[in-house]
């Protein structure tokens, strides 16, 4: 169980003190081993300072992280904090951007291995790469390539190969499909599945797009503006959203079964982090909203089954 829970202040703005950044605030969810936790939310909202705060590329200020039982941000900075990090690692969003362009596929791939001190350079270290590419549909032949004589999907599988050499039990997947064409995208998810299944591996599987996520995930945590609005089973978000945000990006997302079934576009735009909106920081978005939404922050809660942040829902009104 995997558990991230209050606080990342990001920065203080030395001027405006009052303008004090949370760019994650009161976000807690636990991920069952062997599953996957998707976080879906606009760009800004805060998903990726948690999957940066969850491999340990940020501290939080307060609040922390358990990874099987032990916390993980005092383990990070500890001497066993390498131990750690073999089992928890991250996919990026472009694999273009991650993949050092002048280093041979064996020498990326091999990296970890090296890094960890699993194996020394050699025969055997090649044959773990080579089999490592085969893990992920490509050919140990494309060790002695360069990431340029691949395709977008190709380095994307070079870069989970590569997040895969230490073993890892946890992998931390920022919009891994993202700057993927859409084909492409269902290739790097299914093999993604086929992994999960194979050695039991636990995602965090963060997405702006609800049908990526409803392809991958058990469970899903909806963020707004660095809290989560939202977090249920992948059925029930889907059957059955309850935050309106949730229902918000749900109406926005075509369905394929009813071809040219007119959807609705989300409305309105993301609010300046820095100078947040007060109560609900939905509402003036919210077809709901109400004066108690503009006073009131609604607390995340156990309601109708799942939990939800909204006081429409506790009330009934919708
Ligand atoms: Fe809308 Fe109010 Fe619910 Fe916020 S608390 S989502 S403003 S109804
Ligand atoms: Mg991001």
């Amino acid at each position: 169980v995997f558990d991230v829970s209050p606080p990342w202040l990001n920065r203080v703005l030395e001027r405006k003190p009052r303008l004090l950044l949370h760019a994650v605030d009161g976000v807690s969810f636990s991920i069952e081993r062997g599953k996957t936790l998707a976080l879906v939310g606009e760009s800004g909202c805060g998903k990726s300072t948690v999957a940066r705060l969850l491999v340990g590329l940020y501290e939080p200020t307060r609040g922390g992280m358990h990874f099987d039982g032990q916390d993980a941000h005092a383990a990070f900075k500890s001497a066993g904090g390498r131990k750690l990090r073999r089992r928890i690692q991250m996919i990026f969003q472009d694999p273009y951007a991650s993949l050092n362009p002048r280093w041979l596929v064996q020498d990326i791939v091999g990296e970890p291995l090296r890094e960890h001190e699993i194996l020394k350079e050699g025969p055997a270290l090649k044959t773990r790469v080579g089999e490592l590419l085969q893990s992920v549909g490509l050919s140990p032949l494309d060790m002695a390539k360069y990431p340029h004589q691949f395709s977008g999907g190709q380095r994307q599988r070079i870069s989970i190969a590569r997040a895969l050499a230490t073993q890892p039990e946890f992998l931390v997947c920022d919009e891994p499909t993202s700057a993927l064409d859409v084909s492409v995208q269902a290739q790097v998810l299914n093999i993604m599945k086929d992994l999960q299944r194979e050695r039991g591996l636990t995602y965090l599987f963060i997405s702006h797009n609800l049908a990526v996520v409803r392809h991958v995930a058990d469970q899903v945590g909806v963020m707004y503006l660095g809290r989560l609005v939202e977090v249920a089973d992948k059925a029930k978000l889907f059957v059955s959203p309850q935050h309106p945000y949730t229902r918000m990006l749900l109406a926005a997302i075509p369905k394929m079964k009813h071809a040219g079934e007119a959807r609705t576009p989300v409305q309105g735009e993301v609010p300046n982090p820095l100078d947040p909106p007060t109560g609900c920081t939905f509402h003036p978005r919210c077809p709901h909203a109400n004066a108690r939404c503009v006073a009131e922050r609604p607390p995340l809660q156990m309601l109708r089954g799942i939990q939800v942040a909204c006081h429409a829902v506790e009330e009934g009104r919708i």
